[in-house]
């Protein structure tokens, strides 16, 4: 593609049955482009939304030349409809967004700024999270805490997708060829020079969250098994420690039967076989998750499917 043709900025968010909260993001985003000035792009993607939110971006597209709506074939889910829109978008600049406005798109003039002053990515960090249930804030804190032990990468804590990235950023992320996408970490992991901006993550607009509990674990295993292979690993370990205990036992059995001091046994044979049982499906399971995810990786398959867009360039 031409640079020549490049907006000067994209503005990408992926939309699940986000008919209630797009009018105002449309709105907020509208204000805060005039604000920043140059050329620009709205590209809103429909991640087989059930609502409205098709009829409302397409209006929307027809409304306003910098809007580009693309429908996907079906639902995909947020990291592989971000990863559309960032594949469709041709800014300069890339600004990722959620569609609810929990994440404040005035900040943008303010990451632009960083972004002059040669910063190649800048991500919001979250300093308070209004509207979220303390469920939500513990297992998410947990969770970047339990990731940030578990692999080399510089994962931010408390840092969602919200950033603005630059087109070299933008390009090696699209490159990578890797299905179970946690883009946040993706980014993070290209490196150059990654600088926070604190904001406070307000309630969502309008809608609920789209990511129940079911998904959020689903979620949290991507991203682990994406980012280390320390849970592949623990066997070893666990195998050395039950290796050393078995010995251990090993030898005070031998040393209780030459003296003729034998036991009934069955508490500790029931302890042992059920501990050894649970840890083996356990650590079987924990192979699964990497094999599975390389299986579905060896297919090959497209990451997402298109189905139709809508304005920008003819
Ligand atoms: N989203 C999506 N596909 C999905 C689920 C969510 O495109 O399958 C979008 C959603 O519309 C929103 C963003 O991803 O713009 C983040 O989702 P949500 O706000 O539900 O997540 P939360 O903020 O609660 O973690
Ligand atoms: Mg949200």
């Amino acid at each position: 593609m031409m640079s020549a043709n490049r907006p000067a900025l994209s503005v990408v968010a992926p939309c699940y049955n986000e008919q209630d909260a797009l009018p105002e993001f449309l709105h907020r985003v509208g204000s805060v482009l005039e604000m920043v000035g140059g050329t620009s792009e709205i590209v809103l993607v429909d991640d087989g939304s059930r609502d409205r939110t098709w009829k409302v971006m397409t209006e929307a597209a027809a409304r306003d030349p910098r809007v580009v709506a693309v429908r996907l074939m079906r639902n995909h889910g947020h990291q592989l409809a971000l990863t559309a829109g960032l594949t469709v978008c041709r800014g300069e600049r890339i600004l990722i967004i959620d569609a609810d406005l929990q994440d404040p798109p005035e900040l943008l003039p303010e990451m632009i700024a960083l972004m002059e002053k040669g910063a190649d990515v800048v991500y919001g960090q979250r300093r308070q999270r209004d509207g979220e249930s303390l469920f939500k804030r513990v297992t998410a804190a947990a969770f970047y805490r339990l990731i940030g032990r578990m692999t080399d990468v510089e994962i931010p804590f408390d840092a969602g997708d919200f950033r603005l990235i630059t087109r070299r950023v933008l390009d090696l992320l699209t490159a990578m060829p890797e299905r179970h996408r946690f883009v946040r970490g993706m980014v993070a992991w290209i490196g150059g020079e990654q600088v926070p901006l604190l904001y406070d993550r307000k309630a969502r607009v309008a809608g609920e969250s789209k990511y129940p509990v079911s998904k959020m674990v689903r979620f949290a295993a991507d991203a682990v098994t994406a980012f280390s292979v320390v849970p592949l690993m623990a066997s070893m370990t666990i195998g050395w420690v039950m290796a050393l205990i078995g010995f251990a036992f090993f030898v005070y059995s031998i040393v209780g039967w030459a003296i003729g001091h034998t036991l009934p046994g069955w508490t500790s044979l029931m302890a042992a076989v059920g501990l050894l049982g649970g840890m083996q499906f356990l650590m079987l399971g924990i192979i699964g998750a990497y094999l599975g995810r390389l299986y579905d990786q060896s297919k090959g398959r497209p990451l997402f499917m298109i189905r139709d867009i809508v304005g920008g360039p003819k």
